[in-house]
């Protein structure tokens, strides 16, 4: 292991890989990323696979449309298939008021480019066949959101970065920060100390404990709840292409794997916040119910996983993306709730180009670190799980 390195990333996560790997596109060089466990163990490998651009807030939505441009050109700039596919999104509505939010939402997202349309019932009866559509008056739908495989992305950003000279330590954990006056000299980690003098926190549901090993002296509060997901035996290819979402059913949401054809999804049981992600009886059962209200078919299908991870919550649900002021060099790319995967290669791009070149013109204000301290929540991202 190293000794020394101009930037130490804190991290082995789809955040922390996409900001090494972007950072050295840029040409930074000496780039490690320290990992306690194995790669994408965290969240990643755990999430829900989806990628959408369908937000009900300009900054998520600009900051979605790049990133689907990104994950649309990954396989041939990482040089690995990560199975990126726009099998779209489909949100199912019930009522009048469900409506009128996701026009406004579409209204939005139009504006800046993203195709997003309120389709019939019967519309996404032929998008998703198995759908039941009992209750449904409408549905929001747009095809070029998607999914993707989050072990193949994570292998094609760690594999990209490493061709570009980023060394990635696995099983080996920051235990301390030390910072004098206002400056980063080490990370100490179970394997010896690195001296630099640069530290990204992309550490997610573990973030507040490396702003503490550093002395953050700002209130960024980002909490570990579980959720969990399922993933059932392989059904006909083609039958639940999209992610097909329904608040009205607890916030459920499912989407057939585009390769293996195995169905999956979860709803919005959490607990927390804990640093427990045993999977539970309760939430097995909850979404045992809630998928057959949405596909009635999938009564017959047995579930063959379930586990659980964590949600990092902000109180607004949106990420800490920026710099910390009062400790030179120190960044944040944390509290991603459940959405963090689909960011990924923008939040990489975008925190990358504000520590090379200083600014970025992606809305990472957006995203201030400070607005907790600040009292000024943005409205609450639109989540699903
Ligand atoms: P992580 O993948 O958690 O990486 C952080 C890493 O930091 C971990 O690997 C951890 O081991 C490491 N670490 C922590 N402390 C230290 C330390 N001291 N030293 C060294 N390393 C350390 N997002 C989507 O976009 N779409 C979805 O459909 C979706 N579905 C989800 C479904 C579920 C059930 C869950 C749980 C999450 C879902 N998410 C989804 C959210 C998504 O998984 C996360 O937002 C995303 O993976 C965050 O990536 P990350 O790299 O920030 O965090």
């Amino acid at each position: 292991m190293k000794s020394e390195a101009k930037t130490v990333i804190i991290g082995g996560g789809i955040i922390g890989l996409s900001i090494a790997y972007n950072l050295a596109k840029l040409g930074e060089s000496d780039i490690v990323v320290l990992e306690k466990g194995y790669l994408g163990n965290g969240s990643t490998f755990r999430c829900g696979t989806g990628i959408r651009q369908q937000f009900g807030d300009e900054a998520n939505i600009r900051m979605m449309k790049r990133s689907v441009e990104l994950w649309k050109g990954l396989k041939e700039e990482l040089g690995y298939d990560v199975e990126f596919t726009q099998s779209g999104y489909l949100f199912l509505i019930y009522s009048e008021e469900e409506l009128e939010a996701f026009n406004n939402n579409v209204r939005l997202q139009n504006r800046f480019g993203v195709p997003s349309r309120i389709i019939t019932p019967e519309e996404a009866k032929e998008i998703v066949p198995p759908l039941n559509t009992d209750g449904v008056i409408a549905a929001a739908w747009n095809h070029t959101d998607g999914k993707a495989n989050p072990f193949k992305a994570v292998f094609a950003y760690a594999n990209a970065a490493k061709r570009l000279g980023v060394e990635i330590y696995e099983y080996t954990e920051a235990k301390d920060i030390k910072v004098e006056d206002g400056k980063i000299k080490a990370v100490v980690t179970n394997r010896g100390e690195i001296r630099t003098g640069r530290v990204i926190n992309a550490a997610n549901a573990w973030a507040p404990l490396i702003n503490k090993m550093a002395g953050v002296p700002i209130k960024i509060p980002i909490e570990p709840y579980k959720h969990q997901s399922v993933k059932t035996e392989p059904i006909k290819p083609g039958q639940i292409e999209p992610m097909v979402i329904s608040f009205k059913h607890g916030g459920v949401y499912m989407t057939q794997e585009a390769n293996q054809g195995g169905v999956i999804g979860g709803y919005g049981l959490k607990y927390g916040p804990t640093y427990d992600i045993t999977p539970t009886y309760d939430f097995l059962r909850g979404v045992s119910y809630r998928f057959a209200q949405i596909i009635p078919a999938l009564k017959y299908v047995n579930i063959i996983r379930v586990w659980g991870g964590f949600y990092a919550e902000t109180p607004d649900h949106n990420a800490a993306i920026g710099r910390i002021n009062e400790i030179d060099e120190f960044y944040i790319a944390a509290g991603f709730s459940g959405h963090g995967f689909m960011l990924a290669p923008v939040v990489g791009e975008a925190l990358a180009e504000l520590i090379v070149d200083g600014k970025t013109d992606k809305p990472l204000d957006f995203y201030d670190p400070y607005r907790f301290e600040r009292g000024e929540l943005r409205g609450q991202a639109l989540q699903m799980g």
